[in-house]
This record gives structure tokens, sequence and C-alpha cells, in this order.
């Protein structure tokens, strides 16, 4: 695929070279995935240019009348796969999303429950490194130490002890279906809200793979980019009428100006795309490559957090190996294939060394990678982890895999 800058060499030069990186490795990280080239062309289209603050047929600027179908479009899309009466499209990414909630549901110093950091959860989640952690008092819960999942007996605890006005469930780094069912219960127990953060799991969701946040949770937030396979964005939905009136309220002029129609019209692209029973094949299929990666590498001895998957993700323990994620994100990006360090659940090491890495197969299945390349990669990733081969040599083998399975033609 070729970009034309025109004059800018210097833009369209790191562009391609962007293009070849993707083309000529595989994409690990769980986060990312490969948006459609329809997505990309309405997202680099002439709507960039307009001005519309404010929401259909409620705007501050004239001229609205195309963006303002074009938002309603993504609006009816998004309810409609989600199953729900409310969705704004406007938040510019998902920490804005959440940040959006927070200001329309919470008063400063009020209390927020989320899942730590270190256990699988989020930065916006209320870390105190972020403004949300200065705002609100957070409070966390933590993974049960055996089982490594969700422990309602933990959190139920918590609660009651800090009696937040908010619980999120919904996270970065966990392999294991969400009980929203249970949150909820534990949530009326104390009168919190209950928010999921779908970020991760939205296309999974949408798919009907993943047990849905509603009717359980009062709201849900979501990324467009990550398994929805949309563009880089955000997303809040929500049944509640009330809520939803002070959402609106947050996003626009509380926490954003201009929305980006654009990225609203891409992501409308993006929801047409998750309805069509494809994008249900290849969310089976993500499922089927998460759960065959992590039992090959299992088989070679490496030991996957809470035993294995049942989404698009897992978190590998690489203590058994020898190594700390921060190695191993090295030695393997030596071999073209692009992972990131993650800690484990009581991980010994620092957030910046870790022992662990995350795996996810969104992006690699994009490209038609079925059970049989996940096999490879196992190979590949026992070879340079395990057997300590050069990774300068597994790199040929793993541009020869990346061939088969062209991105852009
Ligand atoms: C990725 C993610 C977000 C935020 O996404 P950005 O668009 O990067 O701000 C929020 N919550 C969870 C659980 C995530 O995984």
């Amino acid at each position: 695929m070729s970009y034309f800058f025109g004059e800018d060499k210097e833009v369209e030069n790191i562009v391609h070279s962007e293009i070849s990186r993707l083309e000529e490795g595989l994409e690990l990280i769980a986060s990312e995935n490969v948006a459609s080239k329809n997505v990309m062309l309405a997202q680099g289209s002439p709507l960039t240019n307009k001005y519309a603050e404010g929401y259909p047929s409620k705007r501050y600027y004239g001229g609205c009348e195309e963006v303002d179908k074009v938002e309603n479009l993504a609006i009816a899309r998004a309810k409609s796969i989600f199953n729900c009466s409310y969705a704004n499209v406007q938040p510019h990414s998902g920490s804005q999303a959440n940040q959006a909630v927070y200001s329309a549901l919470l008063e400063p110093g009020d209390t927020i429950l989320s899942l730590s950091l270190s256990d699988g959860g989020h930065l916006s989640h209320g870390h105190f490194v972020t403004q949300v952690g200065k705002i609100f008092k957070i409070s966390n819960y933590s993974l049960n130490e055996k089982t490594e999942l969700i422990d309602f007996d933990k959190v139920k605890k918590v609660a009651f002890e800090v009696k937040p006005k908010l619980i999120i469930c919904g996270y970065s780094n966990y392999s294991r279906k969400i009980d929203f069912s249970s949150f909820r219960d534990i949530a009326d127990q104390v009168g919190a809200y209950l928010l999921g953060d779908i970020a991760h799991i939205s296309g999974i969701v949408a798919a009907a793979k993943h047990p849905s946040p509603f009717p359980y949770c009062h709201i849900a937030t979501t990324t467009t980019h990550k398994t929805l396979r949309g563009p880089r964005g955000g997303m809040i939905l929500s049944s509640d009428r009330d809520i939803s009136e002070k959402i609106d309220k947050a996003v626009f002029p509380g926490m954003q100006g201009g929305p980006l129609m654009h990225v609203i019209a891409a992501k409308a692209v993006a929801f047409g795309e998750a309805a069509k029973p494809s994008f249900k094949e290849y969310i089976n299929q993500v499922l089927k490559n998460a759960k065959c990666l992590s039992r090959c590498l299992s088989e070679n001895g490496l030991r996957i957090v809470s035993g294995g998957t049942d989404n698009h993700l897992f978190s590998c323990d690489l203590r058994n190996w020898k190594l700390t994620g921060k190695e191993a994100e090295a030695l393997l990006g030596d071999a073209g294939i692009t992972v990131n360090k993650n800690t484990i659940p009581n991980d010994p090491q620092s957030p910046f060394v870790t022992s662990g890495v995350r795996i996810g197969t969104p992006a690699v299945t994009t490209r038609g990678m079925r059970e049989a390349e996940m096999k490879h990669i196992s190979d590949f990733i026992v070879k340079v982890l395990k057997e300590k081969a050069d990774p300068k040599k597994i790199k040929n083998e793993v541009l020869e895999l990346c061939q088969k399975f062209p991105l852009y033609t």
C-alpha cells in the first residue's frame, strides 16, 4: 500500500516504514488490531474539517447536516450491536470516556473501587499518577492469589469497608470472563454505580462471545480500536436515561471541545462491520487462536496466569524460563515479534521490569492466521525465549510466515 504526501517525503517515508514494520512482523500486543481500509478511508476523509460542538440537531455551528447524519448512524449502530438505548460516540479515547463517566457521576473526593493496575487493571481507573487519582479517593481490589481470578469475597469485603460511589469491572490484562451480575449484587449492597469498562473485550461482546455488561452495569465504556477493530477512539454506552443526560454534558462541554467527525464516521464504518456475520467468525477465530497459542506455550513449560484464557489474550509468567518481561520483550522484538511486558499478579519485579508478557491474537487473526500459524508462532517464541536461539535467525522465519499473510495489498 502506498500513501502519497506529494512534497512531504519526510512523513511519507516514515509512514511507508511503519507499513513495512507491520507487514514484516508478528503483532501480538493484545490491545492492537488492524483497521479495515474503509475505516481508514473514513478517518482520512474531509470530515476532519468540520466543527460540530454539541450533539446532532443541537450544534453550536452551522453546516452540520451531513455530520449529524453520520453521528446518528454511529449511535444507532452502536446501540444495536451492544443492545442498549444510549451511546455517546464522541470521546477521543477510552481514558477520556472513563473520565467523562467519573465527572458525570461523582463529586471530587468520592471513592472509586477498581482492580489494581498490577493485577490487570488500567491506569485510567484511578492510578495515583493520573489526574483522576488526585481528584477521587481510589481503593483497589486484587485477584485471588491461588486462582488468579476475581475474588468476589475480596471485592465485597473492600466494598463494605470503603463504601465506593463507583465500582469498576473490566480490565487490560485479565483472560477470563467477567461476571457482571455478581458485581452488580455487590454494587447494590453498598449503593454504588457499576461501570463495565469493556475496552478490551467489546469486539467479543459485540459478537456475543462474552456476556454483555447490560443489564447489570449502569454504564459501560469502551475503546473502538481494540477487539472492535475500528479507529482509535472511545465510546460510552448505557440504558439509563438519567445517567445518559449527565454523560452528554460531561463529554461536551465538560471535557472536550469539537468532536472528531472523521473519527466518528470511521466508528460508524467499524460498527457496521461488527454487525456482520463475518465479524462473528473473526472473533471466534481470535478466541480459538488465543486458546491454541496459550496451550502450545504451556505445553513447553511456560506458566499461563490463571491457567489459560477465555478471551483474546493471556499473560505469561516467565520465571520458569529465568527471564524478566523486559528481557523477553526485547528478545522477541529482535525476532520481529511484538509483545508488551506486563506485571503478573504478585509480581516481585517493578512495573518497568516485570515477570510477564501479555500476548493477544486480534491482530494476527485479522491477517488471516489460524491454529496452524499459532503453532509456528509458539515455536518461534519457544526457540527465542527458552532455547536461546539467535533472534536474528528466527526473524527470517517470522518474515516468511508474515509474507504469506499480507496486510495491505
Ligand atoms: C485500553 C484501555 C483503556 C483506555 O484506552 P485509551 O484509548 O488508550 O485511552 C481504558 N480501559 C481499559 C480497561 C483499557 O484496556
